[in-house]
C-alpha cells in the first residue's frame, strides 16, 4: 500500500490546501439555537458544493467530484488541518444517507436526492432506532402496511439525531406483518414533513437536545420511496451501517489526531507523566488511521474489508474516551467551569455517545468476534 502521495495527490492536496485556507468559515458554528446551526452547517456545505468539492468520491453525474477514496482521505486530512467546522446536521446525508442511496437505490432517487445533499438544501436522519430495539435491531416493531401504492406507518422510533431540523429519513419499518427478526425489513425514504410524522426532542446530560423520539401515525409514504425493494431492508439497513462505521467518521478521527497533537505541544514539559500519557494516546491514534488506510485500500481494490469498520469504530471510541478523560482531568475542572474549560467539558461528556452510537462497543466486539475471529453467534 502506498502512503504517501503520488504526483497527482499532491497537486490534488496542494489545491484543496488553498481552497480551504481562503474559504473556511472563521465564524463559530451557533451551538444554541439549532435552526441557526442548520444554516450555518447547510451554507457551508452550499460554499464546498460551489467551489467544486462536495462529495469527492461521489458519482460526477449526481453532483459529486467524482475522483476515488484517495482523494476522498486527502480532503479529509487537509480539512482537518485547516480547522475547518465539524459537518453537524449533514452528517447522516453525507455520510451514509447518500452513500447509501449511490450503492443501493434507482436512478431517479439518486438524481433527486444526491445534489440536494451535496448542495446543502436537504438535511437527513436515521430512524432506525426503536424503545425495544437497539442493540437487536431486527427486532424492531414499527409497521408499513402496504396500501395501494402505499406504505402506511405506524409506530415509534427513538434517538433519532437532527430529527428536529430534517428534510428526509432513512426509515426502517416491517412491511411483512408475518416476519421475524430479518426478514420482512423494509428501507424507505420517509419525507419528515408528511402527516402524521411527531418529532418530540430529547434533553441528553450535556444540556443538548440532538435526538429526538419520532412517533408515525399512518404515515403515508409512496411506495416508491422504497430503496433496495420490499422486504430486502436488513440488506439495504447494513449496508448503511458499513458506511456510518466505516468511511463516515474519517474526519472524527483525523480530528482526534489533532486534538491529541495540539494537547501535547502545549502540556507542561514538567509534568512527565501527562506527556507521556499523551505521547502514547498520539502513538495509538496513529496506529488507528493506520488501520482505517488500509481498510480504504482493501474497499478501493474491492476486498471484503472484514470485520475492520468495527475494529476501528472500537478503538476510536475507546481512545476518544481516553484523550477526552486525561484532558479534562488535567484541565483540573470542578465546580462552575467557564471559558475555555467548559469546552473541555462539553468534550468530555459529549465523548460518552461514541462507544453507543452507530453500535454499542460490545456489538461491535460481537461483530469482531463472529466476522474477524470465525467466533460462534452469541
Ligand atoms: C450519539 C448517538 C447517536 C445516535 N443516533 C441515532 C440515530 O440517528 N438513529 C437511530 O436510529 N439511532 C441512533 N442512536 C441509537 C443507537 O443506535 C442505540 O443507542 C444503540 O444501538 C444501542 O441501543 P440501545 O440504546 O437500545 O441499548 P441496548 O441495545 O438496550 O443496550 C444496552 C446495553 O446492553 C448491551 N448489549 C445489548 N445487546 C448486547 C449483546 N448482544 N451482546 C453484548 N452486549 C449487549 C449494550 O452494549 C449496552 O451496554 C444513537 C445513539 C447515540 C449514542
Amino acid at each position: 500500500m502506498q502512503l504517501t502521495d503520488v504526483d497527482t495527490d499532491a497537486e490534488f492536496r496542494a489545491q484543496v490546501r488553498d481552497w480551504l485556507h481562503d474559504h473556511v468559515p472563521r465564524e463559530p458554528r451557533p451551538m444554541v439555537d439549532r435552526r441557526a446551526g442548520r444554516e450555518f452547517d447547510l451554507a457551508w456545505q452550499r460554499t464546498q458544493y460551489d467551489g467544486g468539492y462536495a462529495g469527492v468520491s461521489w458519482p460526477s453525474e449526481y453532483g459529486g467530484v467524482g475522483l476515488g477514496l484517495g482523494q476522498q482521505l486527502i480532503w479529509y486530512e487537509e480539512y482537518v488541518r485547516a480547522g475547518a467546522p465539524d459537518i453537524g446536521c449533514g452528517f447522516v446525508g453525507v455520510n451514509h444517507a447518500g452513500p447509501t442511496l449511490i450503492a443501493r437505490a434507482d436512478d431517479e432517487h439518486k438524481a433527486f436526492h444526491l445534489p440536494r445533499i451535496l448542495r446543502g438544501e436537504a438535511v437527513w436522519c436515521q430512524g432506525f432506532s426503536e424503545p425495544g430495539a437497539g442493540s437487536d435491531l431486527a427486532s424492531l416493531r414499527t409497521r408499513g402496511e402496504l396500501d395501494g401504492d402505499e406504505i402506511v406507518v405506524t409506530g415509534q422510533k427513538i434517538w433519532t439525531s437532527e430529527a428536529d431540523l430534517a428534510d428526509y429519513q432513512e426509515l426502517l419499518v416491517r412491511t411483512d406483518p408475518d416476519s421475524e427478526r430479518h426478514r420482512g425489513l423494509t428501507w424507505v425514504i420517509c419525507d419528515m414533513s408528511l402527516p402524521g410524522v411527531e418529532v418530540r426532542p430529547i434533553r441528553t446530560m450535556a444540556g443538548t437536545t440532538e435526538f429526538s423520539e419520532v412517533f408515525y401515525d399512518e404515515v403515508r409514504i409512496p411506495l416508491r420511496n422504497v430503496v433496495g425493494g420490499l422486504g430486502n431492508g436488513w440488506s439495504v439497513a447494513m449496508s448503511t451501517l458499513g458506511f456510518e462505521r466505516g468511511t463516515g467518521f474519517l474526519r472524527e478521527q483525523l480530528e482526534l489526531a489533532r486534538y491529541v497533537e495540539d494537547r501535547l505541544a502545549e502540556a507542561d514539559r514538567r509534568d512527565p507523566v501527562v506527556v507521556a500519557a499523551l505521547a502514547v494516546a498520539r502513538a495509538e491514534v496513529r496506529a488507528m488511521y493506520a488501520m482505517t488506510l488500509r481498510m480504504v485500500s482493501r474497499s478501493a481494490r474491492g476486498l471484503d474489508p472484514g470485520a475492520s469498520a468495527s475494529m476501528i469504530r472500537l478503538y476510536y471510541s475507546q481512545l476518544r474516551q481516553q484523550v477526552e478523560r486525561l484532558v479534562v482531568d488535567g484541565a483540573d475542572v470542578d465546580g462552575v467551569v467557564l471559558g475555555r474549560d467548559a469546552l473541555v467539558l462539553d468534550r468530555y461528556l459529549d465523548g460518552y455517545k461514541v462507544t453507543i452510537g452507530a453500535g454499542t462497543k460490545d456489538v461491535q466486539r460481537n461483530i469482531i468476534g463472529e466476522r474477524g475471529l470465525g467466533l460462534p453467534r452469541p
